[in-house]
This record gives C-alpha cells, sequence and structure tokens, in this order.
C-alpha cells in the first residue's frame, strides 16, 4: 500500500541540503519510498517530486508529466523513478518556461533551462539508463535535479519580477 507523504515547504532546511548518493537500489525501504513519492506526486497534481521533499535527503526523484490542473500541457509518461540521477551533456539552447513546485506553494517563476540534455540514472530495478530529454521533460529533470543540491526554482530565476503567484500565472497562460 502506497501512502501519501507530507510535503516540505520552502524554509525548511531539509529542503537546502545536499544528497546522500544512494549505494543499494535493491533496498526494500528504497522501492516504499519510490512507490510512496509517486502516490504523492500523483494526489498534489505534481509532474516530478524529489525525495528531499518529504524528508529523505537522499538522491532519488520521480518524473511523471501528465496533464494537470498545474500543467495543462504537460505530455503524458509512466511515473519513472531515476536514482543518482546526472546530466551528462546540455543543448546549451536556454529556453524560458514558467516553473512551480510543491515545496513552493501558489507561485510560479520564470526560469531558463537547457532544452535538451543527455542523462544517465539507475532505475528501481538497478539497470543504468542513459537517454536524451527534450522540452518540458527536460526541463522537469533539470527542476528535480536542483532539489537533490538543495536548489530551489526562486533561485534561478533571472530578476525578482519573474517570481509571481499561481493566480497572476494563470492569467498569464491562458489569456
Ligand atoms: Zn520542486
Amino acid at each position: 500500500m502506497s501512502k501519501i507523504l507530507q510535503i516540505l515547504e520552502i524554509g525548511s532546511p531539509i529542503l537546502r541540503q545536499n544528497s546522500a548518493t544512494i549505494a543499494n537500489t535493491t533496498d526494500p525501504q528504497l522501492d516504499a519510498l519510490i512507490v510512496d513519492l509517486i502516490a504523492t506526486a500523483d494526489a498534489a497534481n505534481g509532474v516530478g517530486i524529489a525525495a528531499p521533499q518529504v524528508a529523505s535527503s537522499v538522491r532519488l526523484f520521480i518524473v511523471a508529466s501528465r496533464p494537470s490542473p498545474r500543467y495543462p500541457q504537460a505530455p503524458t509518461m509512466e511515473p519513472t523513478a531515476m536514482i543518482n540521477p546526472q546530466i551528462i551533456d546540455r543543448s546549451g539552447d536556454l529556453v524560458a518556461g514558467w516553473e512551480g513546485c510543491l515545496s513552493v506553494p501558489g507561485t510560479r517563476g520564470l526560469v531558463l533551462r537547457d532544452r535538451a540534455i543527455e542523462v544517465r540514472y539507475l532505475t528501481r530495478h538497478g539497470e543504468l539508463v542513459q537517454q536524451e530529454l527534450t522540452d518540458f521533460i527536460a526541463r522537469i529533470f533539470q527542476h528535480e535535479l536542483d532539489h537533490l543540491d538543495g536548489i530551489l526554482f526562486p533561485d534561478r530565476v533571472s530578476t525578482p519580477t519573474d517570481l509571481i503567484t499561481e493566480a497572476e500565472y494563470l492569467k498569464i497562460a491562458f489569456d
């Protein structure tokens, strides 16, 4: 059975820590955490969630893009656990996009991210995956990877005026 976990919010020191590399990908406790993270992201209409957001300071996140009230344009994919994720190459062409975060409720920020990235991670079955991610999925990966290094999206806006409320964001997005 999966549990819905409590999501830490900006101000919690755990969100600012460097997370630890995961040594044992076959630990049953790790698999339980993955199941709970997927359920928690789903319940909160998140397109991704990182372990530190639920107070587990380890290098693991879920990418779970699908359309939701928070991200109506998101592509659909199977929720995927990514363990010890790394970016091994970047396209270098930066694109601006509005991001939100379950740990920064009610807020959106305009953040520059690489449009395409080459990434490497371990699956929940311990398999090493290397693949190219583009556009929205690449953005989620870069956002979630930041969580593992104690970085939140408001740190990434170019200017403070690029930080706005969710209500103001909805006016921009759907006008
Ligand atoms: Zn986040």
